[in-house]
């Protein structure tokens, strides 16, 4: 299988690199970052340090997509829309791991999915996909004595609050109480705010450092808490899904999928 690398450049795309380049069953066909990168141009494997592969580092996205099978995207989202366009025009399968949409991307992502093939993860780890589960299930069993609170660390660099997991945390704690998590979330805490909403789910970011992603799911009551707790210790964990993904795309039938789908968890 031929798979494209978009966002190359970046601390998830030379993951990917490196990954794609493990996998027997794939071979890199194209790796894209923007202009301005000081990849472009360089032999992609050499970049990540690897033996060379022949394949250039180049801002040619369109290319990138006739060139390959499926194409995994670790980039910004306001760059998803040109590669939903350019995924129906080559029935390229698309790999999403770019979070932060609004809720007009999200339905740009559902309505290209009708065409083509793509997997969309808040995260692609599997030990996070079990967690979803988890927050699910104990969600239903815990009632709304128990407060549920979702923390979540990462490195200095990242642009979006909260991040994309603990938002679907939030939404698989929701579903196991029932509710759709825009009715109950409480996000942005700040100066005097009252007293916490009971059945509320709230939201708590620390950035610093060069924390890949710590997140948990805390359920409160007025006499024990319940911890949920993820730490991803590599970025490898996201790049061996993804490229999981990329290959489990081939011969399924266009729609939206998620990791949980990939790894027949549901
Ligand atoms: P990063 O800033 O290190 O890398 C992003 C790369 O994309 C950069 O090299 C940038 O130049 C490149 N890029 C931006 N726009 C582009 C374009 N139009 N064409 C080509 N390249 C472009 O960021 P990162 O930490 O690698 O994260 C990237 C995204 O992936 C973020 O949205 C992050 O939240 C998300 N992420 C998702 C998961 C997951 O499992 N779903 C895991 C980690 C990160």
């Amino acid at each position: 299988m031929r798979i494209g690398v978009i966002g190359c450049a970046g601390r998830m795309g030379r993951e990917l690199l490196c990954e794609v380049q493990r996998s027997e069953k794939c071979e890199l066909s194209a790796a894209v970052d923007v202009k301005e990168s000081h990849s472009i141009g360089q032999d992609a494997n050499k970049f990540v340090g690897l033996p060379q592969c022949g394949v250039i580092i180049s801002d040619n996205v369109e290319e990138a997509f006739k060139a390959s099978d499926a194409i995994i995207d670790f980039t910004s989202p306001n760059v998803t829309q040109h590669h939903l366009e350019l995924s129906q025009e080559n029935g390229t399968n698309l790999v999403l791991g770019t979070t932060g949409h609004t809720e007009k991307g999200l339905a740009d992502i559902e309505i290209a999915a009708k065409k083509v093939t793509i997997v969309k993860a808040m995260n692609f780890s599997i030990g996070v996909n079990l967690l979803f589960g988890l927050a699910k299930q104990v969600s239903e069993i815990l009632n709304e004595d128990y407060d549920i609170e979702i923390m979540e660390m990462h490195h200095r660099n990242k642009v979006d609050v909260p991040s994309g997991t603990a938002i679907a945390l939030g939404e698989a704690a929701a579903k196991g109480r029932g509710k759709a998590l825009e009715e109950i979330a409480d996000r942005g805490r700040d100066g005097i705010t009252g007293a916490r909403k009971r059945g509320n789910i709230g939201f708590s970011s620390l950035r610093g450092g060069e924390v890949i992603g710590d997140h948990s799911v805390i359920y409160a009551s007025d006499s024990e808490i319940i911890e949920l707790v993820h730490k991803a210790g590599d970025r490898g964990i996201f790049s061996k899904g993804a490229v999981h993904a990329s290959l489990w795309t081939e011969g399924q039938k266009p729609g939206l999928y998620n990791m949980l789908d990939v790894l027949g968890l549901i």
